[in-house]
């Protein structure tokens, strides 16, 4: 690499702080490489990457199923828009209501989107059926995504307070707590929308019976149920969608994260008595392009056809159990938690950003999900040779701390 280019390369992090807005704190790399796994920086530096894209790239980096369909796709279409019919979209389709509860699907770009189009559909099916319910009931701690109307779905002060005054029509209440959604329903509510598992919430994973709960409340009072499973699903959590483990099928789903493996997608999926949305009610210009569609078609296969999910409990219990043995080692570690590869140790004070430096310089890559929790959300491709190599770094990190 020519010298002009490297020294330029020093300068990304300098001018990003002059061109971007103020949104992202970002940790001191710019990465421009991966392969796996693994990660490379621009001075050449490799890194184990536990943070996956942000629980996103499900075969890790560049696999090569993601590189020859992306290419082979962009050589045929690339975008062609919704008003004609593309083939890459109806077989994803096809494959998404095969293989989950749900009989209809929508296309957008991100998880926000998926939402949106989720509260969206709710409305309109309180307005058919429910008598003009519109008010949709979700979790303290949740995350729903960044548009205004998922900031009032995401029920976090951090997130809602600089937006003051937000689209009405949401509750928040307690997480894991029945009795909190109970008291919240009136004749104004059309649904219930939670994580299976709360991601950015800090992995808080609720009790078994929780989400059997909320679907027995809403089958007596006739609302609905919409599951966000942008971050558990696609085999995340070790089942191809969470729902699956709580014995419960939603009404509505929303997709995105995992499931184009690194592509930008979001899907909305619903059953067919909530798939209540009349032409033009509802749209996206990108949605459903040939070249994501047929990324996360070849993403999709190849997680069921290799029983992903499978392989992601059982490396998952063998992170858990090395998380455990560290818990035991290290008096500052108060609780493992989470489910298949959506992990997070939680601590008895606020040093995960330490932490994260401190892995960071060791060359492991893991999120500060909260102050006192580091999360983990590798590639669901890790072997126990990976997980094996982010424990010994782990251990090493809190060694020093002792
Ligand atoms: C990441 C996430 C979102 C938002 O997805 P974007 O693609 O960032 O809009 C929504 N819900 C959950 C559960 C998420 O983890």
């Amino acid at each position: 690499m020519g010298q002009q280019l490297l020294s330029k390369m020093e300068n990304w992090q300098e001018l990003e702080q002059k061109l971007f807005m103020r949104t992202a704190k970002r940790l001191p790399v710019t990465l421009v490489r991966g392969q796996g796994a693994r990660v490379w920086d621009a001075e050449g530096k490799e890194y184990l990457d536990f943070v996956g894209g942000w629980a996103v790239n499900s075969l890790g980096h560049c696999h090569p199923v993601i590189v020859r369909a992306l290419t082979e796709q962009a050589q045929l279409l690339i975008q062609a828009s919704n008003q004609f019919y593309t083939v890459p979209q109806v077989q994803l389709a096809e494959l998404l209501v095969a293989k989950s509860c749900l009989d209809r699907v929508f296309f957008c770009n991100s998880g926000a989107e998926a939402n949106e189009g989720a509260v969206k559909l709710a409305r309109r099916y309180g307005k058919l059926h429910l008598g003009g319910a519109y008010e949709i009931i979700t979790a303290r701690e949740s995350f729903h995504g960044r548009t205004l109307a998922m900031v009032a779905a995401t029920g976090q002060d951090k997130f809602q307070e600089p937006y003051i005054p937000l689209p009405n029509g949401f509750v928040n209440v307690n997480y894991n707590d029945i009795e909190t959604i109970k008291a919240a329903t009136s004749t104004q509510t059309c649904a219930v929308m939670v994580e299976p598992i709360q991601g950015e919430g800090g992995v808080n994973v609720p009790d078994d019976n929780y989400l059997k709960k909320i679907r027995a409340w809403c089958n007596e009072k006739g609302i609905l149920l919409v599951l966000d499973e942008i971050q558990t699903g696609i085999g995340r959590t070790g089942t191809l969608f969470a729902y699956e483990q709580f014995g419960v099928e939603p009404d509505i789903m929303a997709l995105a994260k995992g499931l184009g493996s690194g592509v930008p997608i979001g899907a909305l999926l619903a059953e067919e008595r909530a798939s209540v949305f009349a032409p033009g009610e509802h749209g996206s210009t990108f949605g459903g392009n040939p070249l994501v569609c047929m990324t996360s078609l070849a993403a999709l296969k190849f997680i069921i056809d290799n029983e992903i999910p499978e392989k992601v409990r059982q490396v998952g219990q063998y992170f858990v159990g090395g998380l455990e043995k560290l818990k035991a080692r290290f008096e500052f570690i108060a609780e493992v938690r989470g489910r298949g590869l959506l992990l997070a140790l939680g601590f008895t004070s606020d040093i995960a950003e330490e932490l994260v430096l401190a892995c960071l310089e060791k060359g492991l890559l893991v999120n500060q999900v909260k102050p006192n929790a580091l999360r983990f959300m590798p590639p669901l491709i890790i072997t126990e040779r990976d997980v094996d190599e982010a424990l010994g770094i782990l251990g090493e990190v809190f060694s020093r701390r002792l």
